[in-house]
């Protein structure tokens, strides 16, 4: 009965966490200004059914892409496993499914498999990210928490596979002895492997290093669940909201700012007397300075951004040593809304610390981008890193008319000539003359 008490308690105390703490992060999504992408649902779904969960751009690295799935699909289906460990842990009962008769014990031999294969891709992972140096593992962005959130998640489910296998050796080996309470048999196709390691314990301590890895188990799941909030892992949840709500629009299309578009309309149209227009539609701000300019969009992808450098690798300007970094965009993104959040939560709607996102991401790094979308292409999860980098750029020029001085000319000349260069409009035709 105590036992199931403290179940009971953990269970409601880590879920009631986790509660909190994701209404926090979709409140800081909605510090973003409004966009509306719920049109063609139909679209939606069957884009994110094919990149979130048919994971389909990530195998355009075939090897990463393969080992990743594995850890995806082996995390998710054991993890039905905690199903009924939550009925077992409430009611008081052990291995409640076994009614299921060989369907269960091939369930569990199938849990143990993946189990197995998930070890082996999480030691692949480990060994690339932290012995093979790939670049984009190394770069400066990637340099204390985001490398040891990445270790640390790797090692966790390490520790979460052994712990399963080593419940399912120990269970296994109190069944062959008859100790009561444990009488469900079931395939062990990896966890036997296990049984020369323990088979001469005592069945005290085996039954103690059966309880001890469920509880590991259960608890693990239940800690990694409030660690996601923190963590690059959040991607788990919103890779599917975010890929749902992705731009539909051809790739590469920027979006007009409709006030901008507009009052241009207005200008070229001789029916309209520009005096007699009254509606003020200019809107508070021209591009975005800080979080709260951006949409929700572009916060929640700042949100799912897995840090995995995929954007950055495909980046041309990155790749000729230019010192712009789209996984830096959406990781400065995501650490400002933080603070901007925290803020608000303290210090109410009026919270001004007197930052914005331009004091992380440099006026270098925003005009070294060439705007060729590489980046939103090679995203597995369909961030939109340049229409960030966009809206940045958009609030220098068009409020702080703080664009490079080769811009600025063309901006004057397009003013006074009607064209990009710097000849009259009245000697346009010139050429014709030569
Ligand atoms: S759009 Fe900009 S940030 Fe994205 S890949 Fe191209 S140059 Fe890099
Ligand atoms: S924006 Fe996409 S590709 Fe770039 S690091 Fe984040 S998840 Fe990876």
């Amino acid at each position: 009965m105590i036992q199931q008490i403290v179940f009971l308690v953990l269970l409601i105390g880590f879920s009631a966490l986790f509660t909190v703490n994701i209404r926090q992060i979709k409140k800081n999504i909605n510090l973003g200004k409004d966009v509306d992408r719920s049109s063609n649902s139909k679209a939606r779904w069957k884009e994110m059914i094919r990149v979130a969960l048919g994971q389909s751009k990530m195998v355009h690295r075939p090897i990463a892409g393969f080992l990743h799935i594995l850890i995806y699909v082996g995390f998710v289906i054991i993890n039905i496993e905690v199903i009924e460990i939550i009925i077992d842990g409430v009611f008081g009962t052990h291995r409640v499914l076994s009614f299921l008769g060989p369907v269960y014990g091939f369930l569990i031999g199938s849990f143990e498999i993946l189990a197995a294969l998930v070890l082996i891709s999480c030691v692949f992972f480990l060994t690339r990210r932290n012995i093979m140096r790939i670049p984009r593992f190394w770069s400066k962005e990637m340099k204390g928490w985001p490398k040891t959130d990445a270790n640390l998640i790797l090692l966790f489910e390490i520790v979460l596979m052994f712990a399963f296998l080593l419940m399912n050796a120990s269970d296994s080996l109190l069944v062959a002895m008859n100790s009561s309470y444990y009488t469900v048999e079931f395939s062990t196709p990896i966890s036997q492997y296990f049984i020369p390691l323990i088979g001469h314990l005592s069945e005290v301590n085996l039954i103690l290093i059966e309880r001890a890895s469920w509880w590991f188990h259960i608890i693990g799941i239940l800690a990694f669940l409030n660690y996601l909030v923190v963590s690059k892992h959040l991607h788990i949840i919103l890779a599917f909201p975010n890929t749902y709500y992705s731009n539909l629009e051809s790739k590469g299309k920027f979006a007009n700012m409709d006030s901008v578009t507009n009052e241009v309309k207005k200008m070229l149209d001789p029916n309209i007397d520009p005096f007699a227009i009254t509606d003020d539609t200019t809107p508070e701000r021209f591009g975005a300075k800080d979080v709260k300019d951006l949409s929700w969009i572009q916060l929640m992808n700042a949100y799912s951004c897995t840090e995995c450098g995929r954007c950055t690798s495909e980046c041309p300007a990155n790749q000729t040593g230019k010192i712009l970094s789209p996984r830096k965009v959406m990781m400065d993104v995501r650490d400002r809304v933080e603070v901007v959040g925290k803020g608000i939560k303290k210090e109410g709607e009026g919270f001004d610390d007197g930052k914005s996102l331009l004091d992380s991401i440099s006026i270098e790094e925003l005009w070294a981008c060439t705007s060729c979308n590489a980046c939103t292409e090679a995203c597995p999860i369909n961030i939109d890193p340049l229409s960030i980098i966009v809206d940045l750029r958009r609030y220098l020029v068009m409020e702080e008319s703080a664009a490079p001085m080769e811009l600025n000319n063309i901006f004057n000349n397009i003013e006074n000539n009607g064209a990009p260069w710097q000849f009259s409009m009245s000697d346009r035709l010139n050429w014709k003359d030569e």
